[in-house]
């Protein structure tokens, strides 16, 4: 008799034999829900190996801006470095509506019908307000976000447009390393952003629309002094003769300029991204441009200066993050600011005088 109750003298409630339970805990669950954190050596052998999955963490894990991921992400980085460099590098530029998206997506099952990798990545300036980039994001480019060949990654979206610049640099590295042959870099070009891509590309595109003369007098003379070449695009249909014209202005354009310091004269081509027409003129250009730099030594060259660049950019950011992050300067700075602004101190003084504490600061922790 399994319980006293059931015995038959008893008069009380009766305890029927109930339902077996179900183990609480599902047998065929993973044994780990949170995925290990890899060591340096684990992440660098994972991205040699073409795992996109581990270059996809070793990203975030360059984004992040938790100290012990920085760590990481800097060894993972040095580790790298050996392996990198062996890409074209090209950054892409264009106003919003110039058709950037729609060029890429072309442009790169364009590169990748040779065989190779490309990794489309970004720098988007306005995520810091929109709280999440545009830029590289996989639903635009539809057909090459399927391509196995091709690693998009968005814009890094927090802090400053150095800092943001500084990631997607550091990115380039370990997608080298992946063994990415092609890496494009796409801003939009309407500020200050473009300087920040001519530093890490070899060639630097412009995308542009025909326009009347007056949007040629719209785009910003510094973007046009550091394209390696305009493309224009939406040559197709009735638009051909208006590229065509629009082609000829620049070009004309691009003739009052001083020489580039490669020797390098940049080219104009028109063609369509959306009708895929003439996206081989574009190709041709860039060739051409890479025979040119790497036969009279500027490839090289400009990569040194860059490598250098930087060296000195991370320096500046750490010092004006290590300046600006200490809640005692920025008081001070606060003080001294309405003093400024009341004429009771002049602003070098001022200034001095929150250097001056700041160094003090230093010495405080040796
Ligand atoms: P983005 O803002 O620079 O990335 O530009 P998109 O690639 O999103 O293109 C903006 C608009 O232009 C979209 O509606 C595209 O369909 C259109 N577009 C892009 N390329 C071409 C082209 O070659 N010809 C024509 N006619 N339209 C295009």
């Amino acid at each position: 008799m399994e319980h006293p109750e059931n015995h038959p003298d008893y008069k009380g409630l009766q305890v029927n034999s109930g339902v077996k339970s179900q183990p609480s805990v599902n047998p065929y669950r993973r044994p780990r829900a949170r995925r290990a954190r890899l060591t340096a050596d684990e992440f660098v052998s994972g991205i040699r190996n073409g795992d996109t999955a581990v270059l996809g963490q070793a990203v975030t894990l360059i984004e992040s801006t938790v100290p012990e991921h920085q760590q990481l992400a800097q060894e993972v980085i040095e580790k790298c470095l050996p392996y990198s460099g062996h890409s074209r590098r090209i950054g892409i530029t264009g106003v919003p509506g110039a058709g950037k998206s729609t060029s890429i997506d072309v442009f790169g099952l364009h590169v990748l019908r040779d065989g190779g990798k490309l990794a489309v990545l970004a720098i988007d300036p306005s995520s810091e307000r929109t709280q999440g980039s545009i830029l590289g994001d996989k639903t635009r480019m539809e057909k090459l976000s399927q391509h196995p060949s091709a690693f998009i990654r968005p814009s890094p979206s927090a802090g400053s447009l150095g800092g943001v610049a500084r990631k997607t640099r550091e990115t380039i590295v370990l997608c080298e390393a992946a063994g990415y042959d092609t890496i494009f870099v796409e801003t939009v070009g309407v500020g200050q952003s473009e300087t920040a891509v001519h530093s890490m590309v070899d060639f630097f595109l412009l995308i542009q629309l025909a326009g009347t003369g007056d949007e040629l007098q719209g785009i910003k003379r510094g973007i046009m002094e550091m394209a390696d070449g305009i493309a224009i695009n939406k040559a197709d249909g009735d638009n051909v003769d208006r590229a065509n014209l629009a082609a000829a202005q620049f070009r004309n354009a691009l003739h009052l300029f001083p020489p580039t310091p490669s020797g390098w004269r940049p080219e104009v081509v028109t063609y369509s991204g959306y009708y895929d027409l003439n996206v081989d003129k574009v190709w041709g250009m860039i060739d051409r441009y890479f025979d040119f730099v790497k036969a009279n030594g500027y490839f090289e060259k400009k990569r040194n200066e860059q490598a250098k660049y930087w060296m000195l950019e991370t320096i500046n950011e750490q010092l004006r993050n290590d300046f600006y992050m200490r809640p005692e300067i920025r008081a001070l700075l606060e003080q001294k600011e309405l003093r400024v602004l009341n004429n009771e101190q002049s602003s070098f003084t001022a200034a001095h005088d929150v250097l001056n504490r700041y160094y003090e600061l230093l010495k405080d922790v040796r």
